[in-house]
């Protein structure tokens, strides 16, 4: 018997996405391979979610997670009806994924970016484009509209090189494309600007957002889509009916009315990124500006590349990410930034490290 036989042939060719190491509570690593916030939320967003009743758990949620929309139109300002809510933004991605590519139907990205991207496309049957960033990390604007993609991802910034292509260049692709244009700002609370102002002039732009990143919240899963209302209602009727639960609907709305209290560590996190790029070019890696919590490190040249880097700073109890199945990433590291203390002890390490990456082999 061969199982095979009865997985469709797309799924059974795929390898399927691989997330990064979520180690065992017992190991005290130091966490940088996520993107995870090193900090806890405020304790107002904790206060209310220890104050829910759990004995309405066994009701359903409010199907549209509606208080969580309201919430976030209100802080965004936006009407509730141009919001639609996921289970972490990944559950986005998929409705959107399922909402308007058909199979065979093109969907484009610029290369490397969010590698979820294609899987979730190979799952739906669509046909993936990936198109390198140019020279500059450009976006490849001509080479990403030949296909005229139904279905256009953009991170911004992009993980994992950190930069923010300019809006004026988001904007003209909303202009030029036939399809939707998707922009993936995970990590906008990291950057200088966004791409909400563009919302009401592009009706086939869609900017999703999670509250993994900033928020602090990873482990319960929320995202948001922000689009026109016409859009939203197409969206609602792919996902799933309660996709969002009560606990995360309780949580999401804490963290919206509470969003100023974030501001002190999103102000430290962007203070310590700006550091650590500097302190890792002065150790002779090469480090693009980043506009995020995480920074793309080309390792210096030695006898060590990125993988040898890897499970050094593991020994060392450190995570990091490390892309080694892309080309064009083998030599670079992605580190999230974390506390102080914990950029401290990267840099500790990384320092005990050198000598032994650079020098010429002995043997
Ligand atoms: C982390 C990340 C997500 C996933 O966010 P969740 O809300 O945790 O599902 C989506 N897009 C990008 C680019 C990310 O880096």
């Amino acid at each position: 018997m061969n199982i095979r036989h009865w997985v469709r042939p797309d799924i059974w060719e795929m390898a399927g996405y691989l997330p990064g190491e979520q180690p065992d509570a017992a190991r005290p690593f130091i966490k940088l391979n996520t993107n995870e916030n090193p900090f806890p939320p405020p304790p107002s967003v904790l206060q209310a979610m220890a104050a829910a009743n759990l004995e309405t758990l066994r009701l359903y949620p409010e199907p549209s997670a509606r208080p969580v929309r309201e919430a976030a139109a209100a802080v965004y300002g936006l009407e509730a009806e141009q919001v639609v809510v996921g289970n972490g933004s990944d559950d986005l991605l998929t409705i959107l994924l399922r909402t308007f590519v058909a199979p065979g139907e093109c969907v484009a990205v610029p290369e490397p970016t969010y590698s979820l991207y294609h899987s979730l496309t190979q799952i739906q049957g669509g046909r993936f484009i990936g198109i390198p960033w140019e020279p500059g990390w450009q976006l490849p604007m001509e080479s990403l509209l030949a296909c005229h993609p139904k279905l256009l991802l953009i991170t911004r910034p992009n993980a994992p090189t950190g930069h923010a292509i300019p809006l004026s260049v988001v904007a003209e692709l909303c202009q030029r494309a036939t399809g939707i244009v998707v922009l993936d700002e995970a990590y906008v609370d990291f950057a200088d600007d966004n791409g909400l102002p563009l919302l009401g002039a592009h009706p086939n732009l869609i900017i999703i957002r999670t509250f993994s990143k900033s928020m602090a919240l990873a482990g319960m899963r929320i995202g948001l889509a922000f689009s026109s209302v016409a859009l939203a209602e197409q969206m609602h009727k792919v996902r799933d009916s309660y996709n969002v639960n009560r606990l995360s609907q309780i949580a999401a709305v804490a963290a919206l009315q509470h969003i100023q209290s974030y501001q002190p560590a999103l102000q430290t996190i962007r203070s310590e990124r700006d550091r650590l790029t500097l302190a890792l070019r002065q150790r002779g890696f090469q480090v693009p500006e980043s506009q995020a919590n995480f920074v793309l490190a080309q390792v210096p040249v030695g006898k060590w590349g990125g993988r040898e880097w890897l499970g050094a700073l593991r020994e060392a109890g450190i995570l990091v990410r490390y892309f080694g199945q892309e080309p064009a990433l083998v030599n670079h590291l992605r580190i999230t930034i974390g506390t102080p203390e914990e950029m401290a002890q990267l840099l500790k390490q990384i320092d005990r490290l050198l000598d032994r990456s650079v020098a010429p082999s002995g043997e």
